[in-house]
């Protein structure tokens, strides 16, 4: 019984630690980069509030610094229409 709950909260906490280290990396992130990176651009000076994947992990992408880009929500969801095969 122990080890079964050991095994269980061995596994809880991997997660745990993944997404706290991802949360590091994009508040580190935003910090460094607090303005929309694709606003920027147009010259239109908007707090980002997420941070994007340039190339997705799925696709594999990494969690290095050049792969991330601040972005504002809208800009954000204009990316991922814009991926949609039309
Ligand atoms: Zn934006």
């Amino acid at each position: 019984m122990q080890q079964h709950y050991e095994n269980f909260t061995r596994g809880y906490d991997q997660h745990e630690r993944y997404v706290n280290a991802w949360r590091r990396i994009r508040d580190r992130h935003l910090v460094g980069s607090p303005l929309c990176e694709m606003c920027k651009e147009r010259e239109r000076y908007v707090r980002s509030t997420l941070v994007h994947h340039i190339r997705s992990l799925a696709d594999g992408g990494t969690y290095d610094e050049s792969n991330l880009m601040s972005l504002s929500i809208s800009c954000h969801e204009q990316i991922h229409q814009r991926k949609k095969p039309s």
